[in-house]
């Protein structure tokens, strides 16, 4: 009798034994491919594919795998970082940090596009129900930016984007006030909507002097002011720069330069930094202000000029009445509502995704600064939207190409 309970003794816990393998083969398959899933949907993460490789039972980690999860998907709602794109009937994810480019229209600006296509489709000239209808609307995204930026709405006027934006407050202001002041100060770092309008001017017979950085790449207000003098016209640096995030002083060069002479305009290119790092227009000492909609999650095509109340510039196009007569022809309602409805919607988060910014920018600073070769170009004072790294060795276009087989863009 002994002898035949443990015999069954250790049937019994044979059994078990392959019966608990079984289960925790099967659980770990299954979570293996719950997780697969999870990885093509919400990106490549170290904890997930950790987990997914080790066995255990599922309940054991639930709690992290919601938090994981709830992370990718706050980053993708909240800050348009990551953006997971199901295509080609597969699941694939999509890594878009090209936003210094352009960036995804928001739901709020691909709406008001559609409304404005479909039913307030008027030319906002024209004195009808249908025009007047459109008119509001143009004016309502008026108010919406200015009230993003900080300024009057009938300080904007509505251009086709930045690039126009910076040749009317250039060609427009050395127009106006380039007839006895022939000089114009700038920055050697500027985009190429400033740079090469100031050349034309150049060939037009002004004089360009393109201030240079310091040896770490930063500018001081004093290397601009020494250059101030009775035949400066015109003053133009960017807010931020395009490929290092370098936040430029125009506050302290602008004050300078207006304390110097209060005749000379500035002009402030703040694409880069409008509702992406805050700061306070009235600050900026800026007489004009160029600004981009599809660099805040609008629609490309739209931009606006501020033009502090008070100053005068000359149009460079012809043939109308809109925008004051400055900026002539049919406004583009649908992308001018788009913009409004962005700079709304952005508006009101600029702190809280400025601080977000810097938290994701600083992970990847310190994650990159593992790899060997890669070098960072970390300026202080940057923009944490922004970060310039290179591989020397390396070609930009074949990592631009390896990182696009990888869906990053
Ligand atoms: N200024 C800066 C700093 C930019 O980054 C860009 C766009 O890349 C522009 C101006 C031109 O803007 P847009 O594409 O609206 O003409």
């Amino acid at each position: 009798a002994s002898a035949n309970s443990a015999i069954s003794a250790v049937v019994c816990f044979s059994v078990f034994a392959v019966a608990t393998r079984i289960i925790i083969a099967q659980q770990n398959r299954f979570v293996k491919r719950f997780f697969a899933f999870f990885q093509n949907f919400f990106g490549e993460s170290e904890k997930l594919r950790n987990f997914a490789e080790k066995p255990h039972f599922l309940f054991w980690r639930s709690a992290k795998i919601r938090e994981e999860m709830m992370r990718h998907l706050h980053n993708w709602r909240e800050y348009g970082i990551i953006t997971p794109e199901i295509r080609g009937g597969t699941n694939t994810m999509e890594h878009y940090l090209d936003n210094a480019a352009t960036t995804k229209p928001c739901a709020e600006a691909a709406e008001a596009v559609v409304r404005c296509m479909t039913e307030q489709y008027g030319n906002p000239s024209s004195l009808h129900r249908k025009g007047l209808e459109a008119q509001h609307v143009m004016e309502h995204a008026r108010q919406q930016i200015a009230a993003a930026l900080g300024c009057k709405a009938q300080e904007l006027l509505f251009t086709s984007g930045a690039t126009e934006s910076t040749n009317l407050a250039l060609r427009g202001a050395a127009a106006a006030h380039g007839r006895k002041r022939k000089k114009i100060i700038t920055s050697a770092v500027e985009h190429a909507s400033v740079r090469q309008t100031l050349a034309q001017l150049e060939q037009q017979g002004f004089t360009v002097v393109a201030v240079a950085p310091d040896a770490d790449g930063r500018y001081h207000a004093e290397d601009f002011l020494r250059e101030v003098d009775g035949n400066t016209c015109l003053v133009s640096m960017m807010l931020v720069n395009n490929e290092n995030g370098y936040r430029m002083p125009v506050e302290e060069t602008f004050r300078g330069v207006k304390r110097k002479d209060p005749e000379i305009l500035t002009h402030c290119d703040a694409v880069q930094g409008f509702l992406k790092v805050p700061f306070r227009t009235r600050s900026l000492n800026a007489d004009l202000i160029s600004l981009s909609g599809h660099k805040v999650h609008a629609l490309k095509g739209a931009g606006a000029l501020y033009l502090r109340q008070g100053v005068r510039i000359r149009p460079i196009l012809f043939g109308g009445h809109q925008e004051k007569s400055l900026r002539p022809g049919t406004e583009s309602v649908p992308l001018i509502a788009a913009f409004g409805a962005a700079a709304e919607k952005l508006s009101r988060t600029v702190q809280e995704r400025y601080e977000k910014a810097a938290q994701l920018r600083a992970s990847l600073i310190a994650q990159l600064r593992t790899m060997e070769g890669v070098l960072i170009r970390d300026i202080p004072d940057a923009s944490p939207y922004v970060l310039s790294i290179s591989m020397p060795g390396y070609r930009s276009e074949i990592i631009l190409h390896y990182l696009e087989q990888r869906e990053i863009y």
